[in-house]
């Protein structure tokens, strides 16, 4: 796991070697899982590793995420970026969230298997799920991978999160239009645009960002509208 090594320590993140012994057990399930359940079209090891891996630990560069100890994964999948995190940061706990079950139940399984303590999968929409009191505003950071646009990913993260919390939007490069378009949901939620990180990891070329708002004012009890919506109308 020699990638993701080299992103421990350009991240500065402490590890105990049996960490990695953990990640290849996770890639390992996640793959036999994939062989009846779609979970991911990345098989090849090290694009893997890269892809899955050491894309889900960049989040750790904001200070921000050093701080909060409740962080919530929307749209989690097969567990990225929730799980490498959860292996990383024993400390932290984790809330995954997915509104397929079939996925959520194959992460329960996946997480008993790595023992892990500290993270949780819910099955739900996220639309649903923030509206009740056990997870709005219960999160110092909400974090979210290849879910939807910037603007419809607002609506879903922003009610999570706490005042003096932090929501970041794992994404591709050539951010500039999608941020553009969600200004007036970002406003909306009671959140501020905060910045973009991207850490270049030596010998890979990633090239991926994080958008990051911050949460400054509570969301509104009409946020997030009914299940579906926000994806049909998104607060342009
Ligand atoms: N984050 C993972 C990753 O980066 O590999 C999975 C990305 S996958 C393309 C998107 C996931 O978001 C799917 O598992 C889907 O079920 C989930 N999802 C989509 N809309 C959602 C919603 N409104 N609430 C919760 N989960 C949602």
């Amino acid at each position: 796991m020699k990638y993701l090594r080299k992103t421990m320590e350009t991240l500065k993140i402490r590890y105990d070697e049996s960490v990695f012994e953990q990640f290849k057990l996770y890639r390992n399930l996640v793959l036999q899982w994939n062989q009846k359940v779609n979970l991911t079209a990345i098989k090849d090891p090290d694009d893997f590793e890269i892809m899955h891996f050491v894309d889900s630990l960049l989040c750790c560069v904001h200070p921000a995420f050093e701080k909060g100890e409740n962080v919530i994964d929307v749209g989690t999948g097969a567990g990225f970026p929730g799980i490498p995190l959860g292996l990383c940061f024993p400390n932290k706990k984790f809330t995954l969230v997915d509104s397929l079950n079939k996925r959520i139940k194959i992460l329960n399984q996946i997480i008993e298997e790595l023992g892990l303590q500290n993270v949780t999968a819910v099955h739900g929409r996220a639309e649903d799920l923030s509206k009740l009191m056990l997870y709005r505003e219960k999160y110092d950071i909400c974090l979210s991978r290849a879910v939807a646009d910037l603007a419809i990913l607002t609506e879903y993260c922003l009610p999570f999160i706490k005042v003096g919390g932090w929501f970041g939007a794992y994404k591709s490069s050539n951010t500039e239009e999608e941020i553009k378009r969600s200004r007036k949901a970002i406003q909306l939620l009671g959140g501020k645009w905060g910045t973009i990180t991207s850490v270049p990891i030596e010998g890979l070329d990633l090239n991926h960002q994080i958008l990051w708002i911050n949460k400054i004012k509570p969301t509104t009890a009409k946020y997030p509208r009914k299940a579906g919506i926000p994806e049909k109308e998104p607060l342009l």
